[in-house]
């Protein structure tokens, strides 16, 4: 039997090993790491929300009104006032029939494609969809197809694949992609997607983890941008997790497939509601994100955003502007040199991206300043020269 020592020395040699590092401040854009102060590059929160003054006093509240602890799963007795309204305004916000709120955006992947799919039926995914949405791909045990990422053609043959072999019977089809991808923070080509996903019969789910709050009007997703969002995406799957400044996840469907996830996804089933806190702060979020307050952040966000693809001389289409160095090794002393200088944007490795393409995944927030995206860009130019 391999050891677990051999098997994280077998990590350490090819670079793989991953540590956890310490924050001992708020997430904020400058975090403390052993008595040190840093820029921080590297978080999705995206909004600067996590630390926000309004979500704070909203879960203060939160907690004086309905306790700590949910108790109970939420078909048992953990459903409480805060939950359904968080839910009302996520299906209100997103124009949806209905909204489900999972505890992560990783359970609610992983709970509904295992709930809606099986055996026979075709799940057809972009290769670089998020782990969360192949382990529930896999979990469901439907067939799965695989397209180079955004390429038309390649999910249009699957989809007619599919077709034929699910023709005359009650197998469903579905295609997965994400709104905005979390490692190289490109967009989906979604409005040609929708088409063909609609000539052949088949389902989307459209993961917006890293559009909702940032793209689209009110900060609404992708879909929204494009216009596509009302009843045309069938699953409009996100997270609490990034720009919200939270955590949990949520699916917004029509009433009956929340239904059906109600009754049958076994990560909402068999596991107790978040606490009505969070819930309630979530529920505050959601308020602030779709105001005036959130256009305010977002036009910070988006200045910076642009502020640092120009000075690095290139076009970004979300707050994920990635650097590819290729080796793991290469992209482990780009960290480091740049944690010297004080910046923290830690190396992203296989398996999070694929090998060969060890990256820095600078992410902007709109509590950056134009100073501190400054100092980024001259400590860029001079790791360079
Ligand atoms: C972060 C992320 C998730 C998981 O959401 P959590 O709330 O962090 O569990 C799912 N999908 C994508 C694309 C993500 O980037």
């Amino acid at each position: 039997m391999r050891s677990p020592d051999e098997e994280l020395a077998d990590l350490e040699a090819r670079h793989l090993r991953r540590v956890l590092r310490r924050i001992d401040s708020p997430q904020q854009p400058t975090v403390c790491m052993a008595g040190r102060e840093y820029l921080n590059f590297s978080s999705n929160d995206y909004l600067g929300l996590a630390n926000d003054e309004r979500l704070k006093s909203a879960m203060v509240e939160g907690v004086e009104r309905f306790g700590v602890g949910s108790g109970a799963s939420r078909l048992v007795c953990g459903t409480q006032g805060p939950h359904s309204e968080l839910e009302s305004a996520l299906a209100a916000f997103k124009h949806a029939e209905a909204a489900l709120t999972f505890s992560s955006g990783y359970a609610t992947a992983v709970g509904a494609l295992s709930a809606l799919m099986g055996k026979g039926d075709v799940i057809i995914l972009d290769k670089l969809c998020h782990a969360s949405l192949i382990d529930g791909s896999r979990l469901s045990g439907a067939t799965l197809r695989v397209y180079p990422h955004n390429d038309l053609d390649k999910l249009a043959s699957h989809l007619e694949w599919a077709k034929k072999q699910t023709e005359s019977t009650s197998a469903r089809v579905l295609v997965v992609t994400e709104s905005v991808f979390s490692m190289d923070g490109d967009r989906a080509a979604l409005a040609e997607i929708v088409a063909l996903k609609e000539r052949h019969g088949a389902w989307l789910m459209l993961d917006e983890a890293h559009a909702f709050g940032v793209i689209g009007p009110s900060g609404r997703g992708l879909g929204a941008e494009l216009g596509i969002e009302d009843g045309r995406i069938d699953l409009q799957m996100g997270t609490l997790s990034k720009a919200a400044g939270l955590s949990g996840g949520y699916l917004c469907a029509s009433r009956s497939l929340i239904d059906l996830l109600i009754n049958r996804a076994r990560s909402f089933i068999y596991s107790t509601a978040p606490a009505p806190s969070l819930a309630f702060a979530a529920r505050a979020s959601i308020d602030l994100i779709a105001g005036d307050a959130g256009d305010d952040l977002r036009r910070r966000l988006w200045a910076r955003v642009n502020q640092f693809a120009e000075g690095l001389g290139v076009s970004a289409e979300s707050a994920i502007v990635p650097v590819i160095l290729g080796s793991n090794e290469a992209a482990l002393n780009a960290a480091e040199a740049l944690k010297e200088s004080g910046f923290l944007i830690p190396a992203i490795r296989y398996p999070t991206v694929p090998r060969g393409q060890a990256r820095l995944r600078v992410t902007l927030s709109a509590a950056h300043s134009a100073e501190q995206v400054n100092a980024l860009l001259a400590a860029w130019g001079s790791s360079k020269s």
